[in-house]
């Protein structure tokens, strides 16, 4: 069967379940977006995209944007980076300050908050905020080979002014000495990488050097080498969706990041890059009805990285 084909069944079977969830609402700006918002991209390695529903309508990437930050930090300060901040699953939920105390202020893994914040004080040392978020926004755009891509200021203030938690984490992690820049100036960092806004077609192409070893097959650029994508693949499918990653390797299969605006980026290696947009949350924080709708893809197309 044609991946256009299973694309369009997938939507199909999803279509009484969209608006499954609950909107994430302590972001207030995330609050007031339409639950009934559903899209969906495939973007394959010989280069070929494939869409459903509201496929390229901008959202914001939220946490998404993790793993394109991690890969930046990779690249700045190579495997220096594991001596901040570890590589395990937390188990714990994804804005959790509990572990922080019992491991010294090193976050178990790069894709839950207190993880994330470190690498964006990683990626802010020796620059000013504003050439940070330059250096983030420019790659992300490199990436999806579209200069469209945006953050957007109102979901970053939005954030900015409810964010005590992130606050309090990253005071804490400063409290041990692994935030090396002023808190304010890491946060703000930190909040414009989740407010990149961009739709799922931008998502799914941004990935593709996952699914390619490295390379973007596309623009036949070499992102990273091979054994840096396969461990980011490792990364995302132990550690991307907090404390349901084990759950969601079970149904899904396939490495995935998801983030509190209800998308989800997903790697098939030596295939392709797939992204998902579905508002409604789990009580984990991942899009509920994008989970169902990859389960369904991943089962219709038979991919998973466990054979
Ligand atoms: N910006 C969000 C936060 O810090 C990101 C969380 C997420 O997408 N899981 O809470």
């Amino acid at each position: 069967m044609e991946i256009q084909d299973i694309l369009h069944d997938v939507y199909e079977e999803m279509k009484p379940h969209i608006g499954e969830g609950k909107v994430a609402d302590y972001i207030p700006a995330l609050a007031r977006v339409d639950p009934q918002k559903f899209g969906m991209a495939v973007v394959t390695v010989d280069g070929q995209v494939h869409v459903a529903g509201d496929a390229a309508e901008p959202f914001s990437i939220q946490s998404i944007s993790k793993a394109f930050t991690l890969t930046l930090a990779l690249g700045r300060v190579g495997s220096g980076l594991w001596s901040r901040v570890g590589r395990e699953p937390s188990g714990t939920a994804f804005n959790s300050i509990v572990q922080l105390e019992h491991e010294h202020g090193i976050p178990r893994n790069p894709f839950i908050n207190a993880g994330a914040i470190v690498i964006a004080d990683v990626l802010l040392a020796g620059h000013k905020p504003r050439e940070t978020l330059g250096e983030i926004l420019q790659f992300v755009r490199y990436l999806s080979g579209d200069d469209t891509v945006y953050m957007d200021d109102d979901v970053a203030k939005s954030e900015q002014a409810t964010g005590f938690r992130n606050a309090a984490l990253a005071n804490y992690m400063r409290s041990f000495g692994n935030i090396h820049n002023p808190v304010e100036m890491t946060l703000g960092v930190y909040y414009h990488q989740c407010s990149i806004a961009m739709s799922c077609v931008q998502l799914a192409r941004a990935g593709l050097f996952l699914a390619n070893g490295g390379r973007d097959p596309i623009s036949a650029q070499t992102v990273v080498g091979r054994e840096r994508a396969r461990r980011i693949n490792a990364l995302m499918l132990t550690c991307g969706h907090y404390d349901a990653s084990g759950d969601f390797a079970y149904r899904v299969g396939l490495p995935g990041k998801s983030g509190v605006g209800g998308g989800i980026l997903v790697i098939a290696p030596g295939k392709a890059s797939i992204a998902v947009w579905s508002p409604g949350l789990n009580a984990n924080g991942n899009s509920a009805a994008g989970t169902r709708a990859l389960e369904l893809f991943a089962k219709k197309t038979g991919w998973s990285v466990f054979g």
